[in-house]
């Protein structure tokens, strides 16, 4: 039922899990497509406005002489027999235009256009200081050009033409106007305005792209006025910028002017883009945080469940075991103390053997009792610790012999080991002999064979090492990283007959640690082990003591003999 249990909790989480990630996934996708909304919407934007940007100057080149279509043509053609007599209208408007400095000059031909044909032949010319027509052979090229470009184009065109005025470009030289008698499909007057490509370009075309656009490349484009004719740039909104055909993502021709030039733009990031760029970036960050902390989160949980799992189990394992230790001991002392009280043994010899069989059993409870309470003190943390200022080869000494007649019933071989001199450490003696206990305990529990304990005394830097060695059997490798945990046991036959539950390496781990130092271990299996505990040096150094080695056999026959 329980497993069942942990299953749908699994499920359930992974559901979670996938709801969360599919979430994000499509948030992340919904900020793509907003964001490219937002840069394909502002692209459109500025296209529309370099559309607009051309109709307006082809608007300018209108504005001087909007009002031509309002002539009577009719009359016009009677009037412009004879330049005398030229209409008053007409001169007005012209007159006008002439003080726009778009316009360099104005010249006006008669329909026969002679200097369409002949360079040289009469032309009129507006004069502003008498304010009429004068004839002139003196013209540029130019004038020559755009009479004849428009001449030939009107001769095509003037037959299907219903209204009457005819605006025609040379390029950027010139802008002809065809003034058109529509009855009777006939040109009255041809009117030819030269371009001022200075003022044109530099006042004109220039400050309004500046205007248009803004000038730098931050402001989402950058646009080129460019003659392809002679691949040359006239004006840009980015100075810094230099203009590349592959920089160019946009071309924009002028409509019926200006037929050599057009707009080239590149689009860049402008703020608004920059922006939600930004603002996309962001999110993308915060999500990815969000999902790493998820998933950080997700495999926390699997591992500590699968510790807590194990844990449980071992502790379950441990509860069996301490049972079943604390019932045989108990089992003893009762069939004894069962035996003793009915009074039927009599004899000395096995008076004292119950004697020494309740002495032994109760030995072993408490002993079992005291590490039981151990482990329940420091999980609690609840023993204030007392450090005093510990010399640790006398003080190893004085444990070993007070040890001597354990060492001695397992027939040890002992060797130790000692620096000269060796620096003072702060500890908790009490804690340090728990230490050693446990330790030494161990390299004799699990040395099947030999039992030798090798205790080294080194001075390391501003630390003094105290290692714990055995030639036992060893701790394979993939094993040692579990070692300090509670209840943890290693999984082999001869561990599986040592009696012992997996809490004393735990506790003295937790011993060295309060006591601030560190624990240590090398092993290989089947060679034997070396447990090494670090402790800082405390500030000043014993110059008393001397080096110490000697190899002490116990055996089970023999006292132990003093180690000093
Ligand atoms: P236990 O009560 O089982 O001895 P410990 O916490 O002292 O518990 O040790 C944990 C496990 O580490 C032991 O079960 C044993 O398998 C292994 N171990 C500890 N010390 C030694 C050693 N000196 N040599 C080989 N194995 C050891």
């Amino acid at each position: 039922m329980m497993n069942h249990y942990r299953y749908v909790r699994w499920m359930f989480l992974a559901l979670g899990l996938t709801a969360v990630i599919g979430l994000t996934v499509m948030n992340v996708y919904s900020l793509y497509a907003l964001h490219d909304n937002k840069v394909q919407s502002s692209v459109e934007k500025q296209k529309r406005q370099l559309l607009e940007y051309t109709n307006q100057v082809r608007s300018r080149f209108r504005y001087p002489v909007r009002s031509l279509w309002q002539l009577d043509m009719q009359e016009l053609q009677a009037a412009l027999t004879s330049p005398s007599t030229m209409s008053h209208d007409l001169l007005l408007i012209i007159d006008d235009a002439s003080r726009d400095s778009l316009f360099s000059d104005i010249y006006m031909s008669t329909p026969d256009c002679t200097p369409c044909e002949r360079f040289g032949d009469p032309v009129w010319q507006y004069r502003k200081d008498i304010g009429s027509f004068e004839q002139t052979t003196n013209y540029s090229r130019i004038v020559s050009d755009g009479l004849a470009i428009t001449r030939t184009r009107m001769n095509a065109l003037v037959q299907d033409y219903r209204w009457n005025t005819r605006v025609i470009f040379d390029a950027h030289n010139s802008m002809t106007v065809t003034l058109i008698n529509s009855d009777s499909r006939e040109v009255v007057a041809y009117l030819l305005f030269v371009i001022d490509q200075d003022y044109l370009v530099n006042s004109y075309m220039a400050t309004k792209l500046a205007d248009t656009f803004g000038m730098g490349d931050e402001t989402g484009i950058i646009v080129w006025l460019h003659d392809w004719t002679k691949n040359e740039v006239l004006a840009t909104t980015a100075p810094d910028v230099p203009y590349s055909y592959q920089n160019v993502d946009f071309i924009q021709n002028f409509p019926d002017l200006l037929n050599n030039w057009n707009l080239k733009a590149t689009f860049t990031a402008n703020p608004d883009t920059a922006a939600s760029k930004a603002s996309l970036n962001r999110n993308l960050f915060v999500l990815g945080v969000a999902m790493l902390l998820l998933l950080g989160a997700f495999i926390f949980m699997f591992f500590t469940a699968q510790r807590e799992r194990s844990l449980a189990q071992r502790q379950a394992l441990f509860l069996a075991n301490v049972t079943h230790e604390l019932k045989t001991p108990l089992a003893v002392i009762s069939a004894a103390g069962e035996n003793l009280s009915d009074g039927r043994v009599t004899d000395p010899g096995r008076l004292k053997s119950y004697g020494s069989h309740i002495f032994n059993e109760s030995q072993r409870l408490r002993a079992m009792i005291d590490r039981l309470l151990d482990v329940a003190r420091f999980s609690s943390n609840g023993i204030p610790i007392r450090k005093v200022r510990t010399s640790l080869v006398p003080f190893v000494n004085d444990y070993l012999n007070r040890k001597s007649s354990y060492l001695k019933s397992y027939d040890v071989n002992l060797r130790v080991d000692a620096d000269e001199p060796v620096p003072e450490i702060d500890v908790d003696p009490s804690d340090l002999q728990s230490v050693l206990d446990n330790l030494i305990d161990n390299a004799v529990k699990y040395s099947p064979d030999e039992k030798f304990v090798g205790i080294s005394i080194r001075s390391n830097g501003n630390f003094v090492d105290l290692s714990i060695k055995d030639r036992g059997a060893g701790i394979p490798k993939e094993y040692q990283p579990y070692i300090f945990e509670k209840f943890f046991r290693v999984e082999d036959a001869l561990t599986a007959q040592t009696r012992g539950h997996g809490l004393g390496l735990s506790i003295v781990q937790d011993l060295v640690k309060r006591n601030d130092g560190t624990i240590s271990v090398t092993s290989t299996a089947g060679k034997g082990s070396v447990f090494t505990i670090r402790f800082r040096q405390s500030d000043k150094v014993t110059e008393e003591q001397t080096t110490y080695t000697a190899d002490t056999k116990y055996s089970k026959e023999q006292e132990p003999e003093h180690v000093s």
